[in-house]
């Protein structure tokens, strides 16, 4: 019996040292230690044996069981190390090799342009705001003192999505959500984009952006107006840049005005950017209509206001000398790149 114990215990050993796979492994090991496994059929034949000398085959038997487990965990772990190895070694990275290089994207002439008037506005206390790109006919046109009949309200010029609702041909709409909210007074800048049913080209384009400003305090006058925007010509163009004011119409300001401001070029000598004249149009700007704060129930006697649009594309092409409109739409690395 010990003998028969001791080969089973030998084979059992020796085909696991042969084997090469977990699975053929596991066949082993059901073979020898499984439910009619060869050493179960051992202990089932225990009943031939004299009861005496059963104690002793009972421990061959254990003695056989523990030796096999043992081997079969040692060439399990083994294998497993092997195969960990194997995976380690395919799967290591070589930090020697060069770095593939990636792609950085770059920030658009607009956003750049948009960030410095920002920062110009927002260090003279003005709020970052912003409004509905899809906007009521009324906040677009009637809100801001523009009549049922005026030609800017033209399908021709708008992109009317029903009776009501339009494209915002101007961010000036912003200006009539800000009033309604009924906090005075309001010091504001209104980034965004709008939309005109013009057809491409080097200049205009139906989908563009413009920068609303707003200011309504107490004894405000024109000469805030002008000065306020001075101080952002030459924070944006340079401190020897000086302005003109000329007169104007728009129908939301009374009295209403363009600026100008000295080529930043040529220093108002005359180029090829200003045309010769020495001065470059910027923007154009007023004095709040009485009408517009009174339809938002302020009261005109304490209250006066002053507002200003800069389309934020003539500020980029202008500052980054850029000579055609279309070029700031295509996404270009190349164009992209050169800011
Ligand atoms: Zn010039």
């Amino acid at each position: 019996m010990k003998e028969k114990l001791q080969k089973i215990r030998e084979e059992a050993i020796r085909q696991m040292q042969e084997a090469t796979t977990l699975d053929k492994l596991n066949d082993i090991r059901v073979a020898y230690l499984g439910k009619k496994g060869e050493l179960t059929s051992v202990l089932k034949g225990m009943k031939d044996v004299p009861a005496e000398e059963r104690p002793m085959v009972g421990q061959f038997v254990n003695e056989a069981r523990t030796a096999i487990e043992e081997k079969l965990d040692e060439i399990k772990k083994d294998m497993e190390k092997k195969a960990l190895d194997l995976r380690l070694k395919s799967e290591t990275i070589d930090v020697t090799l060069p770095a593939k290089k990636s792609n950085l994207g770059h920030r658009h002439p607009n956003t750049i342009a948009l960030e410095e008037v920002e920062r110009i506005f927002v260090g003279m206390g003005y709020e970052v705001v912003e409004g509905p790109e899809v906007e009521y006919d009324y906040y677009n046109f009637e809100a801001l003192n523009i009549p049922a009949n005026h030609p800017a309200k033209d399908e021709q010029d708008t992109f009317y999505i029903n009776d009501k609702i339009v494209l915002r041909t101007q961010t000036s709409s912003v200006q009539v959500h800000e009033m309604e909210k009924g906090k005075l007074p309001i010091r504001m800048l209104a980034p965004g984009r709008v939309f005109r049913a013009d057809e491409v080209d080097a200049t205009h384009s139906p989908s563009f952006h413009q920068i609303e400003g707003l200011v309504i305090d107490k004894n405000i006058t024109f000469a805030d107006l002008k000065g306020t925007l001075e101080v952002f010509a030459q924070e944006l163009f340079g401190k020897e840049t000086k302005v003109k004011f000329r007169p104007h119409h728009f129908p939301f300001t009374e009295p209403s005005a363009e600026m100008d401001v000295t080529c930043f070029k040529c220093g108002g000598k005359g180029c090829r950017m200003c045309k010769g004249s020495g001065w470059i149009e910027i923007l154009g700007c007023g004095m709040v209509h009485p009408r517009v704060l009174e339809m938002r129930g302020i009261d005109t006697n304490e209250y006066q206001g002053f507002a200003f649009g800069v389309g934020l594309e003539r500020i980029a092409l202008l500052k980054y000398e850029i000579d055609d409109m279309r070029l700031m739409y295509e996404n270009d690395e190349r164009f992209l790149k050169q800011f």
